[in-house]
């Protein structure tokens, strides 16, 4: 028999991914998920039927105007208009449609950005508490992961340490703001001297560091709060967004990579994205690509969302939780009363509450709740995190 051949090149995708996806296909909550009865905080999953607009939506756009409706599309013009239009609105900067590349959601469009530009053991810094999938991204991108924590008193960047962390051979990195898990909103102060320091990099080792500037939740934003985009500080910059968040559609895979208009040499790095787009065509699908304008202006409710967060905040801050007040995304951070967030989440789970352990997102003495459950869910779900605490010994606080 002829051995099938995996490449070795995968084992470090999969070691890197291996916290999360090991949670993800063998946790209590994947052997309950969709039970009746469970209050689900683990992921942003919608939990309720979806905005009945995006539904109109979706329903017109499946309906063919011409022949060619579900023909090969690459990128849209009518899409990318409705989305630079959005960016300009929004961000106050010229983005032109054809700097719009349509991607199946952000995870496609940061691995288009790195595809096209890295060589072979690039580094990429990547801050930590990272999204669950950087760190496999790069890897799959053939570039070299390197890590840097942000500053765990404020949750803000330690630009300093970015500083420190930066090689000759350092090609990207990658920003999330708002922050998925921290809530954080990078201010303008940090992101001016982030730019400063990959500016003077980039000088001193004669090639560009890119940033790649993950915005999937930056219309996610409590209090009134402004999105202050980190593309506006520095020209060698990507965009990326997600429709997934804003609509609560993560399985609609919809989402973009701009290039921001100060952006050098965009002609070539125009036909170089599209280059790597078409190797694997992963491009939206034809009906969510007709969608897209009309679901440009659409957003879940921010009032509901806020309101979730208020009640959660104050129920758990009144039974003793140390709670972190999130600026923007959709996640509380809470820290775990005992000092290890894995044996605390059985606590939760004994109560049919499901949370992330913060350890699975390098938080360890943390959890993650994710305010995309149900308000019903959350109203079920308040007796059980009382009655975890309780159950928590007072010997191991972990404060
Ligand atoms: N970046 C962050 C910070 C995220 O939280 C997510 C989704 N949870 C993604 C990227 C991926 O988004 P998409 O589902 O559009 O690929």
């Amino acid at each position: 028999m002829i051995e099938a051949h995996i490449s070795q090149h995968l084992n470090a995708v999969r070691t890197a991914s291996q916290p999360f996806v090991e949670f993800l296909t063998t946790s209590a909550w994947t052997k309950r998920l969709g039970a009746a009865g469970i209050c689900d905080f683990v992921v942003g999953n919608p939990q309720e039927l979806p905005l009945p607009a995006y539904v109109e939506a979706i329903r017109r756009a499946s309906v063919p105007r011409s022949p060619g409706w579900f023909g090969y599309m690459t990128n849209q013009p009518e899409a990318r208009e409705a989305a630079a239009a959005s960016l300009r609105a929004r961000l106050g900067m010229p983005f032109e449609s054809d700097d719009i590349f349509l991607t199946k959601g952000a995870s496609s469009a940061l691995v288009v950005a790195l595809s096209t530009i890295l060589e072979p053991g690039d580094e990429v810094i990547f801050l930590s508490p990272p999204w669950f999938f950087y760190e496999a991204m790069i890897a799959f991108t053939r570039g070299v992961p390197v890590r840097v924590k942000v500053d765990l008193t404020t949750f803000d960047l330690d630009v300093e340490a970015i500083r420190a962390a930066i090689t000759p051979r350092t090609r990207a990195l990658i920003v999330n703001s708002p922050n998925n898990p921290t809530g954080k909103i990078y201010p303008q102060e940090t992101l001016k001297e982030l730019a400063e320091v990959l500016h003077a990099a980039s000088e001193q080792y004669g090639r560009a560091i890119y940033l790649l500037s993950d915005e999937a939740y930056n219309r996610i934003l409590f209090d009134d709060r402004r999105f202050e985009s980190p593309t506006a500080h520095y020209p060698y910059s990507f965009l990326l967004y997600s429709y997934a968040k804003a609509l609560l559609t993560p399985g609609q895979r919809l989402g973009y990579l701009a290039l921001p208009p100060a952006m050098p040499e965009r002609e070539r790095l125009r036909s170089a994205l599209f280059a790597t787009q078409c190797s694997g065509y992963g491009f939206p699908d034809a009906v969510l690509q007709h969608a897209l304008p009309e679901l440009e202006p659409l957003c879940i409710d921010m009032a509901q969302l806020r309101r979730r967060r208020d009640r959660l905040v104050s129920h758990l801050r009144g039974h003793g939780y140390d709670v972190h007040v999130p600026e923007g995304a959709w996640y509380l951070l809470p820290r775990s009363p005992l000092a290890d967030d894995m044996a605390f989440v059985e606590l939760l789970v004994a109560e049919d509450v499901f949370v992330l352990p913060g350890s699975i997102v390098e938080l360890p003495g943390y959890f993650r709740i994710a305010l995309t459950a149900s308000d019903e869910m959350v109203e079920r779900s308040l007796s059980g995190f009382a009655a975890a605490i309780a159950a928590a010994e007072p010997s191991s606080v972990s404060r």
